[in-house]
């Protein structure tokens, strides 16, 4: 195995151990992968996180041929994004529960702090229920991103996914989603003050110019 690919699986396996340690990635529930030029390298389907090892990755290839491991049922959704958003090189998808509760009521979460805009954009956007797995949900979510600019979406009942220029940035994009998602439902009704939208976008795009590593 070349060096660089197994770097690459170390640190996909740091973040999904941290993911489960920190509660975000609860059961074998939630997935997470990495680009590594034209192959995505995935968690394993029904992993149990904490017992995962940096071997147990799979590696396919972003045309979707699997060239090792058992990858991810949701690896569809995965390639989907990589597909069409060149910018993103991390993709991690988890069912928080704020942001399964949140997307069974709206089609659209506010944003009310500044790394929630710098991290996801002006607002949370909700992908339509489509099956767990299917090419369907993987189109819905893809495009969804892709048409309102946001890095993150809500996949009505089911959970999230976000992404990200590295594990970094999509791990937390994955955080702030579901934390957008909490502070929607604590204050949904009571007139909650938003950033205005000049300052909401000044934040999205000096976050674009800002690495996060
Ligand atoms: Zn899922």
């Amino acid at each position: 195995m070349p060096p660089e690919e197994e770097l690459v699986r170390r640190e996909l396996l740091r973040f999904v151990r941290r993911g489960a340690r920190e509660g975000v990635l609860r059961g074998t529930f939630g997935n997470v992968s990495v680009r590594m030029g034209d192959e995505v390298l995935i968690t394993p389907t029904a992993s149990d996180y904490l017992r995962l090892r940096a071997g147990d990755m799979a590696v396919v290839g972003l045309d979707g041929d699997v060239r090792a491991g058992r990858p991810s049922s949701e690896l569809e959704l995965h390639l989907a994004i990589y597909r069409r958003l060149p910018q993103a090189s991390a993709v991690w998808h988890d069912h928080a529960p704020y942001a399964v509760a949140a997307a069974l009521i709206t089609n659209e979460v506010p944003i009310f702090t500044g790394e929630g805009h710098g991290l996801i954009g002006l607002h949370l956007p909700v992908a339509a229920y489509r099956p767990a797995g299917s090419a369907l949900l993987a189109s819905e979510a893809a495009d969804l991103l892709l048409e309102t600019g946001a890095s993150a979406c809500l996949m009505r009942n089911h959970g999230l996914c976000a992404t990200g220029r590295n594990l970094m940035e999509a791990y937390s994009c994955a955080i702030a989603a579901d934390e957008a998602a909490l502070h929607y439902l604590l204050t949904r009704g009571m007139g909650p003050r938003s950033l205005d939208s000049a300052e909401a976008r000044r934040i999205r795009e000096t976050f674009a110019g800002y690495h996060m590593h």
